[in-house]
């Protein structure tokens, strides 16, 4: 379960990080009285569960009431990675002098969790981590042990951070690390923390991603879902007992159990893709689910190509094409698809598609290759 970014920065300020006086604002009317009480300066910043907001125009800087509300009635009306913005964080603006990237997360090469931290944090940090993983630095924090004073001043001195701000970043870090581990998290992000005009440290924007399953011990943080994001989605799959999580790419995906599904992505990446969702349709799917997963994935808006990989067992591979077909009857598109179907009656469920005009594959490669090639295209 994501947090928005203002609920992450509460949790974060209980544990001791410092973050800009601010509220949430439901309509612009709001927006406007919350910068007139904040006084100076604000950003609006769109509250929507996805990354990327400042490059796609949702982050804002206003200099007067006025300007807030402006910007915010132009926030509350975007979509950004299809989420409509529903509300908007009026935050008092900071003066940035640098950007600093601050975050923890398990890692499973080392069995624990790992604090990185980066001097050029920001908008481009995938970037940074892309093409000079070197200048993003790690420690592994043994989680019995949690993490020590030492480690926090050791990242502080590899990104050079002035000695000044020692004594800061280290309380920072503790506490980041602290919130990350007291609620379960799987991720906990400052991305920028800044270093301030007036030389302080400063949380500006804050992520969380917290695990589904130790939520149970976790009610308060449980009744923080936002039920109108994410989920809208995720529920309708679980109406037809299927099981979706969306993901950033642009390959939508339709397969036949959870290993299988797993093994489709990996596949998808080893090719340059990215995969817009994981979906299991599970063993013995009938035409009709298959129809409604088809509808879920085409309700993505970033979908470019469509890729189905079916191993017939149980579920039958004509009664798949079937129900591609019934679903291509109900929905208006011209996005392209390709099918991997193999198993139980393969020949006849590619000889049904094929005449659809869809691209089959036979191996899973094959068809991820051309998938990929598609998604490409634009
Ligand atoms: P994200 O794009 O979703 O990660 O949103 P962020 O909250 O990280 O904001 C994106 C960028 O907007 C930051 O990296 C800053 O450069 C800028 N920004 C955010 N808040 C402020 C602010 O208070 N003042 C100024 N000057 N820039 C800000
Ligand atoms: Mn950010």
């Amino acid at each position: 379960m994501k947090l928005h970014e203002y609920q992450s920065k509460q949790l974060f300020s209980k544990y001791g990080v410092p973050i800009p006086r601010g509220r949430i604002a439901l309509t612009a009317h709001e927006a406007k009285s919350i910068a007139q009480e904040l006084g100076g300066r604000v950003v609006i910043k769109a509250q929507v569960l996805v990354g990327g907001r400042g490059k796609a125009g949702g982050i804002r800087l206003a200099h007067t009431p006025e300007e807030a509300e402006e910007a915010a009635t132009q926030v509350l009306g975007m979509r950004i990675n299809g989420l409509p913005v529903r509300k908007v964080l009026v935050d008092e603006a900071a003066e940035i002098r640098s950007e600093i990237y601050l975050g923890v997360t398990n890692d499973r090469a080392f069995f624990s969790p790992v604090m990185m931290a980066s001097a050029e944090g920001g908008v481009d940090i995938e970037e940074v981590a892309r093409t000079h993983p070197d200048k993003i630095v790690r420690v592994c924090i043994d989680p019995l042990l949690g993490l020590h004073e030492h480690q926090a001043r050791f990242l502080a001195v590899a990104i050079e951070l002035g000695r000044d701000h020692w004594r800061e970043f280290i309380g920072i870090a503790c506490g980041l690390y602290q919130a990350f581990i007291t609620s379960d998290a799987t991720l906990a992000e400052i991305n920028p923390l800044v270093i301030t005009g007036d030389n302080r440290l400063l949380a500006l924007d804050g992520k969380m991603v917290l695990d589904d399953n130790a939520l149970f011990r976790h009610s308060d943080l449980a009744e923080m879902r936002d039920m109108d994001e994410e989920e809208a989605i995720e529920r309708e799959a679980r109406r037809f007992g299927l099981s979706y999580v969306k993901l950033d790419g642009t390959i939508g995906c339709m397969v036949n159990g959870a290993g299988l599904a797993m093994a489709t992505m990996d596949v998808i990446k080893l090719f340059g893709g990215e995969p817009a969702n994981f979906l299991d349709i599970g063993g013995g799917a009938g035409a009709d689910k298959v129809a409604a997963a088809l509808q879920l994935i085409l309700k993505d808006p970033n979908v470019k190509v469509v890729m189905f990989n079916i191993f017939g067992g149980i579920t039958r591979c004509d009664e798949v094409a079937k129900g591609i077909l019934t679903a291509l009857d109900q929905i208006e598109t011209d996005l392209p698809m390709v099918a991997r179907l193999v198993g139980t009656n393969e020949e006849e469920g590619r000889r049904i598609l094929a005449a659809a005009d869809m691209v089959t594959a036979t191996s899973l490669a094959d068809a991820a290759e051309k998938a990929v090639a598609f998604s490409e295209k634009g």
